[in-house]
C-alpha cells in the first residue's frame, strides 16, 4: 500500500507513498508551511522597524516584541485553511489578526479562529471578492500587513522547503531519486502556492529525477487552464466551468499570475478529479489506513492512474524513455488537509465515500499503481 512520509516515515508498500501535510501541527493542512512562514517574515519586519534584535530562536516570543505586534494587524482574505493558519499563527504571536471570510463559510472553522482571539469579518460575495476587501482595508491601514494568497512570495517561499525535508525524509526510508529510480509527485492545486512552492523547490533538488503532477478539481482546473488555454482562457469561468466543487481548498476560479509564472515550465502535467472520487479514496484511505483527510486532501490519489492508465500519461512515460525504469519508480501523493475537520463533519464525508464506493458499478480502485500497471 502505502509508505508514510510525514512526521515519522512509515514505510507500506512497495511503490506508493504518503506525505502527511494533512496531519501537520497548528494548520492541519499545508498552509502550515508557507503561512506560518510569512507570519514570521512580518514578525521580523516589525522587530527590525521597531529595532529589537531577533538574537534567539525565541526572540518573537519574548514580552518585547509582542508588546509591538500587539500594535499592528495582520489579515488575510479566505474562506478556508489559509484563513485558519494566518489567523491562529498571528494571534499566537500577539499581532490583531483579522480573517476575511465569506458569509457562507463553514461555521467551525468561524468559531475555530473566534476561539483562538482571531477577529472574524464576514462578506457577501464569493472568494476573490472576499480577497479584494481584505487588501483594500490592509491598503488603507498603517502598521498592517495583508497576506496575499495569489500574490505572495514569502508564502511561496515557505512551501519550498518541504523539498528539503522530503529529500531527508526520502533517504531515511530508503527511496532513492535519480534518473533510474524516477519520483512522481501528484499535488493538489488551488491558486498554485503550494503545488508550485514545492515542486519549484523539488526541481531544483532533483532536477529532471522527479515529475510533479497537479490535480484539480473537475470543475475547477484553475491552473490546467492557465497553463494550456492562454490566452484564450484565464479562469475556469472562461471555459464554462462553475468552480462548484466540495474541495474547498481546491475551489478556485482563477490562479495566481505570479506562480503561473515561476512553474511553468516545472510541472509535468496537470489532471483533473470528480467530486465523487475525492470522496471514494477518503473512504477508502480510512479503510486501509485509518487516516482522516478531507476531499482537498484526495485529489492526487488519481496521479498513477492519470500517469500509466491514460494515453497522454503512457505519452509522457514514454516520451522520456521512462519505462524501463517504472518498476523503479516511487510514486507520491501529497495529502494536504484534515487533520482538524470537526468529527461529525468528517463522519458525513465518510459516510459519503462509502456509500459512493460500495455503489455498483463504481469505476474506482484503492490501488491505482497495481490497476494500471
Ligand atoms: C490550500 C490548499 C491546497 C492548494 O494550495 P494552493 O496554494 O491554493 O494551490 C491543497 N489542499 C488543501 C487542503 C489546501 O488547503
Amino acid at each position: 500500500m502505502y509508505t508514510r512520509l510525514c512526521q515519522p516515515v512509515h514505510p507500506i508498500g512497495k511503490s506508493s507513498c504518503l506525505k502527511q501535510d494533512h496531519a501537520l501541527p497548528v494548520a492541519g493542512s499545508i498552509k502550515a508551511r508557507g503561512g506560518i512562514f510569512e507570519v514570521l517574515t512580518m514578525a521580523e519586519e516589525v522587530m527590525r522597524r521597531e529595532g529589537i534584535e531577533w538574537a534567539t530562536p525565541l526572540a518573537p516570543l519574548q514580552p518585547e516584541a509582542r508588546r509591538h505586534f500587539e500594535r499592528y494587524t495582520i489579515s488575510v482574505g479566505s474562506t478556508g485553511n489559509l484563513g485558519l493558519t494566518i489567523g491562529v499563527m498571528a494571534a499566537a504571536l500577539g499581532f490583531q489578526s483579522v480573517v476575511h471570510m465569506a458569509r457562507v463559510a463553514k461555521e467551525w472553522k468561524k468559531l475555530r479562529l473566534r476561539d483562538r482571539g482571531v477577529t472574524v469579518v464576514e462578506h457577501d460575495g464569493d472568494f476573490a471578492q472576499t480577497v479584494d476587501a481584505g487588501r483594500r482595508q490592509a491598503q488603507a491601514a498603517p502598521r498592517h500587513f495583508f497576506v496575499d494568497d495569489e500574490r505572495s512570495e514569502a508564502l511561496f517561499l515557505g512551501y519550498t522547503v518541504a523539498a528539503l525535508r522530503l529529500r531527508e525524509q526520502l533517504a531515511g526510508a530508503g527511496i532513492t531519486v535519480d534518473a533510474r529510480h524516477p519520483l512522481f509527485v501528484y499535488l493538489p492545486c488551488g491558486v498554485g502556492g503550494a503545488p508550485g512552492g514545492i515542486a519549484f523547490g523539488l526541481k531544483h533538488l532533483f532536477g529532471d529525477a522527479v515529475h510533479c503532477f497537479f490535480a484539480e478539481p473537475c470543475a475547477s482546473p484553475a491552473m490546467l487552464v492557465r497553463l494550456a488555454f492562454e490566452p484564450q482562457a484565464l479562469s475556469v469561468y472562461d471555459m464554462g466551468l462553475d468552480n462548484l466543487t466540495e474541495a474547498d481548498g481546491l475551489a478556485v476560479g482563477r490562479a495566481s499570475e505570479f506562480v503561473q509564472a515561476m512553474v511553468r515550465g516545472l510541472v509535468s502535467g496537470v489532471f483533473t478529479v470528480r467530486d465523487d472520487d475525492l470522496f471514494r479514496y477518503l473512504y477508502r484511505l480510512h479503510e486501509a489506513e485509518g487516516m482522516a483527510i478531507e476531499p482537498s486532501a484526495a485529489a492526487g490519489f488519481s496521479g498513477p492512474r492519470m500517469l500509466l492508465g491514460t494515453d497522454a500519461g503512457r505519452r509522457y512515460v514514454r516520451d522520456r524513455g521512462l519505462r524501463p525504469v517504472l518498476d523503479q519508480a516511487t510514486h507520491l501523493l501529497w495529502t494536504t488537509g484534515g487533520a482538524f475537520v470537526p468529527a461529525g463533519e468528517y463522519q458525513r464525508m465518510l459516510a459519503r465515500g462509502r456509500a459512493l464506493a460500495q455503489a455498483p458499478g463504481a469505476d474506482f480502485s484503492s490501488h491505482p499503481v497495481e490497476e494500471s500497471a
